[in-house]
């Protein structure tokens, strides 16, 4: 997702050549396929968006899994960059790298203050692995590798999956489905009042070319917009972009999850970026990409 919403932002951007593969031409996991990679193209940039993703049921079901990819991927894409001369290298993770009870606006430097969220712990300790690996080369041999850590993202290629998708693509995709049905009800998980951050992906790819742009990069980044939203508003906003006129209700036998999750985003605005896509714009994008693409969304 975040792959492709790049190739967007630099394919006809004169200043750069694009060298891609997809995961059946490279096996991030193979150091040697990675090494041959780098030492072929001899790219002058990186930006390592791959990863092993998945939801809570994954994550915690295939620790392991989560682990071993995630870890391979960072370390060989780091390593081999940095053999083949590649002069700057932009890591991504997430915000789930930072500490279960962080404080809220969670900051950069909250980073290993505490425990993680055990959930996602696999994941979150591959990609602090990577963060600490451009970090480490930047310190020791005075490579510009720096990291990015983006919000809860949606936009085009989303996964809408009905059960394992995140909650604003499962509910673009619920609203979308009962409109068409007819249907006078729409479920919504949980009591409707967490809150959450969402960033377009468009807007997270402008926030990496200017990353990869600027002197002296913070060794990692939060990306995110600084607003977040209770989900009951965001099944409001997303029945007004579907035009669904039906009723909304909650099931508060769904967990809740955590009533807050927004990242502190005034470091990457003090460098002169910010997100500019609201919300509601972002989702009739989406929503438009979500209708042209119906017979080929993932699960
Ligand atoms: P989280 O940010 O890690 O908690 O992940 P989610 O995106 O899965 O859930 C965010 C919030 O939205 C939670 O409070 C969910 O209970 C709520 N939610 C409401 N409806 C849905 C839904 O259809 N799918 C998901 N995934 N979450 C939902």
């Amino acid at each position: 997702m975040v792959g492709k919403a790049l190739v967007r932002a630099l394919e006809n951007d004169p200043s750069y050549e694009l060298v891609l593969r997809n995961r059946d031409e490279l096996d991030l996991t193979n150091q040697q396929a990675v090494a041959d990679f780098y030492a072929y193209e001899k790219p002058d940039q990186a930006i390592i968006a791959a990863a092993r993703v998945g939801g809570i049921v994954a994550n915690n079901t295939y620790p392991v899994e989560f682990m071993l990819d995630n870890t391979r991927i960072a370390l060989n894409t780091i390593q081999s960059a940095y053999e083949a001369g590649v002069g700057r290298l932009l890591f991504l993770g997430s915000t789930c790298i930072y500490p279960k009870l962080a404080p809220q606006p969670i900051p950069e430097d909250s980073l290993l203050t505490s425990p993680l969220e055990i959930t996602n712990e696999a994941y979150a300790l591959a990609k602090i692995t990577g963060l600490k690996l451009c970090q480490y080369y930047r310190q020791e041999y005075g490579a510009m590798y720096h990291s990015a850590m983006p919000t809860n993202l949606y936009g085009p290629g989303d996964n809408y999956h009905p059960e394992n998708s995140h909650v604003l693509p499962g509910l673009l995709r619920r609203f979308h489905e009962a409109k068409e049905e007819g249907l006078e009800e729409v479920v919504v998980w949980g009591t409707g009042t967490p809150r959450r951050e969402f960033l377009h992906v468009d807007d997270l790819a402008a926030a990496l070319v200017h990353l990869l742009q600027i002197d002296g990069p913070p060794n990692w980044v939060n990306a995110g917009t600084g607003k977040d939203i209770p989900i009951g508003e965001l099944a409001q906003l997303i029945a007004k972009v579907v035009g669904y006129e039906g009723k909304i209700s909650f099931d508060t036998s769904r967990p809740d999850g955590t009533p807050r999750k927004l990242t502190d985003s005034s470091l990457i605005q003090s460098t002169g970026w910010q997100a500019k896509i609201s919300l509601e714009e972002g989702l009739r994008s989406t929503y438009q990409d979500f209708l042209a693409n119906q017979q080929s969304l993932r699960a």
